[in-house]
């Protein structure tokens, strides 16, 4: 079985090798290894293999593995990116760097209010739902406007970027009409003034097509660790 170093350097090579075609530069997009369900020692082998930013799903999962980790505190980027609840955000806001997952602004206004005085702004992405089922988490595109604003406006976070799950299919034309209303409603905040670095789009399944797309962050966890 290949060791987590190998698997990142065939994920590198995909990531590469997608910037290649897209006419990218291999260094505009980010890797982020989704590391929920395993243990603070994978995460720390992935470390030695030179990866520095991770993506938990679950809060508490998260938070352990961070205090498990602590040694490492100042070199690793934690990245929440599951649905967070209002009962939840302190945590969050505690021990996270970024988060993804804001589709709403009682949280962001949690989160801002909770982040501690000591530490920089926590860094944030609005979650937009593109394949408009009700059931899915995320701001509807033609609100993404109004609630970026008024994040953007919070003391303790800096707005980074937009993020998306999209359903997963195994039709690529759907694959890539949903990948590209994430990138418009990406480009139509950027137009309307706001200064966002960060596309979030892409897993393990689906990230040379996010990177055609505009990617700039990926979040990549069963081609890294394998299946959960
Ligand atoms: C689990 C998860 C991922 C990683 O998905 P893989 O298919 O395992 O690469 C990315 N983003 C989110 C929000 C996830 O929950």
């Amino acid at each position: 079985m290949a060791t987590i170093f190998e698997k990142l350097q065939l994920v590198r090579a995909r990531i590469n090798q997608a910037c290649s075609r897209a006419g990218r530069p291999a260094d505009s997009v980010t890797l982020l290894a989704v590391s929920k369900t395993f243990p603070a020692e994978t995460v720390r082998e992935a470390f030695h293999a030179g990866q520095r930013k991770f993506g938990e799903n679950y809060v508490q999962e998260g938070v352990d593995k961070i205090a498990a980790l602590s040694d490492l505190r100042d070199q690793i980027e934690w990245h929440m990116i599951g649905p967070l609840q209002s009962n939840k955000t302190r945590a969050v806001a505690e021990h996270f760097d970024w988060v993804h997952t804001v589709d709403r602004l009682k949280i962001a206004q949690r989160l801002s209010e909770q982040r501690p005085a000591g530490l920089s702004p926590l860094q944030v992405c609005i979650q937009v739902n593109t394949s408009g089922e009700a059931s899915k988490s995320g701001v509807l595109p033609d609100q993404a406007l109004a609630l970026a604003r008024d994040v953007a406006a919070l003391p303790h976070l800096t707005l980074r970027g937009v993020m998306a799950l999209p359903a997963p299919t195994n039709d690529p034309v759907l694959q890539k009409a949903e990948l590209h209303a994430v990138r418009v409603v990406f480009d139509s905040l950027v137009s309307a003034g706001l200064p966002l670095d960060t596309l979030s789009m892409g897993m393990s399944a689906d990230l040379e097509a996010a990177i055609e797309e505009g990617s700039s962050m990926l979040r990549v966890g069963t081609a890294l660790f394998g299946n959960r």
